[in-house]
């Protein structure tokens, strides 16, 4: 009898651990998921108060996510991530009422720092250099530790890049994170930064093409069934605890544990996970966007940190949103939409909107938190850990979750 992977969460670290082991063939792939969809925290949903399917929560990618274009390759939507043919990023300062189109130039070579045309205005080439020190930190420091935070460079580019990255107030952030975001990205020029949205929806992008795949590929997707407990013996998880039905694992089975840390520190003895999380705010307003507007707008001195436009809807997303999950919902949804009016022209009127709160969208991106983070393998020899709050090197990202998926596959495959 072939050996059989248990999956646990089909979010994007279990569904790309399930795409490469699925894909080698001999082992049966089985994915349990607690709720009734997929995705986790990247997912689609119909909001009935819009009367459209929107996303939980506008998610960029960018061209040098190697390893989520390579899964969107292999599911076959690379195509439904669309961005401009260049990187270009606007922005409005809210203050000053200035705009501006920062655009990289494509090689390693950062050329678009000496064109007062392609670089941040009210900056000189020599601004940037301060810049450099983050891209090899030393050990467990703070941004804030490493660079100053303040300045025309730091308030117009850094700043609005790393809390979108990070999803923290940048000074608290990982500078050992900061910088893998940077040598990735900014380090490697235009080619790897240029911004990328799936139009459609994630979704039809990132979610749906991957289950087909896998049922095609003979592997079974479980919803509804949350792994409530595990027995373990010596070396190895021996049987998995669903409720209302038990799997005893044979010798050769193993389990891919790729549910968030809240979910996985319960389930695993002795397991150091982070235990501090930041909050994503989106607003999704049912308007058509004007016409001219770019399909992503940074802005700054605002509430509203991303407006994104996508057709029939506006939607705006606040990175590090704690101060604001308690404000009441259309208290918020007013603020936010005034602004929004204000930057695109729009009617001042509040269009339908909804809200949506990701209280534990990711972990908090500190240096204490970041060295909390497991590695996959763990001290049984057939449960492998997965997910974004693993030690991914990378910042609770799409990226990073697929990563993580990736690498459990490739400890799983390393077992027989
Ligand atoms: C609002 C928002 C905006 C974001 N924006 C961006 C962005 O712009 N760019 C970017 O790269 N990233 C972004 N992210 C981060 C990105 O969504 C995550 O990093 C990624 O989706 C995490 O995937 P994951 O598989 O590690 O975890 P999850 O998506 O949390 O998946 C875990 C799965 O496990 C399931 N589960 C939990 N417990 C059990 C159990 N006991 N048994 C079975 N199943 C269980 C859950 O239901 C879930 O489906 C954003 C996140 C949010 C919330």
């Amino acid at each position: 009898m072939n050996a059989t992977v248990h999956i646990i969460g089909a979010g994007l670290a279990g569904l790309s651990a399930a795409v490469r082991l699925s894909r080698a063939g001999g082992r049966v792939v089985v994915v349990h998921e607690a709720t009734a969809f997929a995705g986790g925290r990247c997912r689609s949903y119909h909001d009935a108060a819009l009367g459209m399917t929107i996303d939980n929560g506008n998610h960029l990618l960018l061209s040098g996510n190697r390893a989520a274009l390579d899964y969107l390759r292999t599911i076959g939507a690379e195509r439904r991530l669309v961005g401009p043919p260049a990187a270009e990023f606007s922005f409005v300062d809210l203050a000053s009422g200035e705009r501006w189109t920062l655009r990289f130039n494509d090689g390693p070579i950062p050329f678009w720092i000496f064109d007062p045309g392609r670089r941040v205005p009210g900056t000189r080439a020599l601004d940037y250099a301060p810049m450099a020190q983050l891209l090899w930190p030393p050990a467990g420091k703070a941004v804030g530790e490493v660079i100053a935070c303040e300045g025309t460079v730091y308030r117009r580019l850094v700043e609005p890049l790393l809390l979108a990255a990070l999803n923290i107030d940048p000074p608290q952030g990982s500078a050992r994170l900061a910088a893998a975001v940077i040598r990735e990205t900014l380090a490697v020029g235009g080619r790897a930064c240029r911004p990328l949205i799936a139009r459609e929806g994630l979704g039809s992008t990132l979610i749906e093409p991957a289950l087909a795949l896998l049922a095609q590929r003979g592997a079974v997707i479980r919803m509804e069934h949350q792994l409530r407990s595990m027995r373990y013996g010596r070396d190895r998880v021996e049987t998995l605890y669903f409720g209302n039905d038990n799997i005893a694992l044979n010798t050769d089975d193993a389990v891919v544990l790729a549910v968030p840390p809240y979910a996985a520190a319960p389930l695993v003895g002795d397991l150091a996970t982070p235990t501090e999380f930041r909050a994503i705010v989106n607003a999704h307003f049912r308007i058509d966007p004007p016409p001219v507007m770019p399909s992503m707008l940074g802005v700054l001195n605002a509430t509203v940190e991303w407006i994104f436009a996508f057709p029939g809807r506006i939607s705006v997303t606040i990175s590090a949103g704690d101060r604001l999950v308690d404000t009441p919902r259309e208290e918020l949804a007013k603020t936010i939409w005034c602004e929004v009016a204000h930057v695109t022209g729009l009617p001042a009127a509040l269009p339908p909107w909804q809200i949506v709160r990701e209280r534990r969208a990711t972990f908090a991106a500190t240096p204490a938190q970041d060295a909390r983070r497991p590695g996959a393998a763990t001290q049984w020899r057939n449960l492998v850990l997965a997910g974004d709050w693993t030690d991914t090197s990378l910042p609770a990202t799409i990226e990073g979750a697929i990563r993580s998926g990736n690498r459990a596959a490739e400890v799983i495959a390393k077992l027989s």
